[in-house]
Parts: C-alpha cells; sequence; structure tokens
C-alpha cells in the first residue's frame, strides 16, 4: 500500500472505472473527480455515482478506502473546442489525422485542475485512464506529455504529486483484463452494464461489451477489446 491518498480522473468510462479499481487496490484513500464541459456524452456523469456504489460493494477494503466524490464543471472548455465531442455533427477524420473528437488540450486542463483539487485535499497520486496504445492519435494522451506535465506541475504548485496512467502501454482487450484481475467477473460486470464510453451518449441497446451506439470510435474499440478479452478468456481445450 502506497502513502498518499490519491485522486483518480473519473469519467464514468470503462477506462477510469478500471483505473478507479486500480487505486483502490492501491492507495489507502482515493477520491474521484469528474468535468463537465458539455460533452455530448454527458450520460457518463450519470453513470459515476451508480460505479462508485457498485465498485465499493465489491470489496470491503475498497468501501474503506474509496472518499469524495467531485465534479467540475468547465464550460469554457466546451466554448472554445467546436468538436465533435461537444458539438452535434458527425465523427470524421480531420486533414491532419487526428478525429475531430479531439479536444485540445483536454487532458493538460483535467490534469492542471487535478492537481489543484489534489493539492487543496493533500492527495499526492494522481491517476488517468490516458493510454497510448489504441488511442486515436490524441497527443495529451503521450506518456511523455503526462511526463513533462508531472514536471511542471511539481515546479508550479511546489508538490511532489505523482502522475499515474495505468493503461497507458496496454490495449482494451488488456484493460478488460486487468479489471478481471483487480475485482474479478463483478467488476467486469459492473463496467459491462453501468459504464459509459459512446461518444454520441447513446446508452442503446446492451451489446455483450455494454451499452452504446455500437458504430461510433469509442464503440468500435471496446467492442473490439471485449470480443478479444473474452476469446483469449476461454480456457485452452485438453485436446
Ligand atoms: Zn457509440
Amino acid at each position: 500500500m502506497s502513502a498518499g491518498g490519491a485522486l483518480v480522473l473519473f469519467s464514468g468510462g470503462q477506462d477510469s472505472t478500471t483505473c478507479l479499481a486500480w487505486a483502490l487496490e492501491r492507495f489507502d484513500r482515493v477520491e474521484t473527480l469528474g468535468f463537465d464541459y458539455g460533452q455530448r456524452h454527458r450520460i457518463e456523469l450519470e453513470c459515476r455515482d451508480t460505479l462508485r456504489t457498485g465498485i465499493a460493494a465489491l470489496k470491503p477494503e475498497w468501501a474503506a478506502r474509496l472518499g469524495d466524490d467531485h465534479t467540475l464543471a468547465l464550460d469554457a472548455l466546451g466554448r472554445v473546442s467546436e468538436t465533435a465531442l461537444t458539438r452535434d455533427t458527425a465523427i470524421a477524420f480531420e486533414a491532419g489525422g487526428l478525429p475531430n473528437t479531439f479536444v485540445p488540450g483536454r487532458n493538460i486542463l483535467f490534469l492542471t485542475f487535478a492537481a489543484a483539487l489534489a493539492y487543496r485535499r493533500s492527495l499526492t497520486h494522481i491517476v488517468g485512464g490516458m493510454c497510448e496504445t489504441d488511442y486515436s492519435g490524441y497527443p495529451d494522451c503521450r506518456d511523455d506529455t503526462i511526463k513533462a506535465l508531472q514536471v511542471a506541475l511539481n515546479l508550479g504548485m511546489d508538490r511532489r504529486f505523482v502522475l499515474h496512467t495505468p493503461l497507458m502501454w496496454i490495449d482494451k482487450a488488456e484493460t478488460w483484463a486487468l479489471a478481471n484481475d483487480l475485482g474479478g467477473q463483478a467488476l467486469v460486470d459492473l463496467i459491462v452494464e453501468d459504464s459509459h464510453t459512446c461518444y454520441l451518449g447513446t446508452r442503446g441497446m446492451r451489446h455483450a461489451w455494454g451499452h452504446g451506439c455500437g458504430q461510433c470510435p469509442a464503440c468500435d474499440l471496446r467492442a473490439r477489446g471485449f470480443s478479444k478479452f473474452t476469446a483469449e478468456a476461454v480456457p485452452p481445450s485438453d485436446a
């Protein structure tokens, strides 16, 4: 068990729910932070309470460690970024190769606000679900961006925050496997049923991998990862 409490960037999606379980396994006090920036998939914010209650029910020690929840409204981020995540336009790839769901600097802002809150709450560790492995090329998900930001935040706030990104080098199938390692089938089931990933904010029908439109890049990634995870999870036959 590491010393010092943790603040988890907790959106209510698959990745951040896995990160929350990862943090509950490691830190004696874990608080959560969600951002409302006018995202089309704001429904993910409504999943947060259900997920927090569900995850606390999985292990008594997790229930004991799970602390306060915080939400911050970042309306300004929605106003400066006219992207497919905050506007009712089709998701597409732009000339630069990035999808138009890219909100410039989103994770830089999120982590900066998280550090300001962690400072006030005397929390040392900040945990986020950024991932370089099968991301959409978002530059603020890169390991180097996070490491540079850790240095900048520690210099600028005169603290020794540690930024953790447990999903940085694993793919979506391995993220499902990590959830399984941390909380077993019960955690996998909770993530399938109650986390939200779909960019369009559609709960839609219940697929094997959870709810969503089934078509957008986020649903596609989640569905393909789940299918790979369940295929790998099948024990080999004796033959
Ligand atoms: Zn979708």
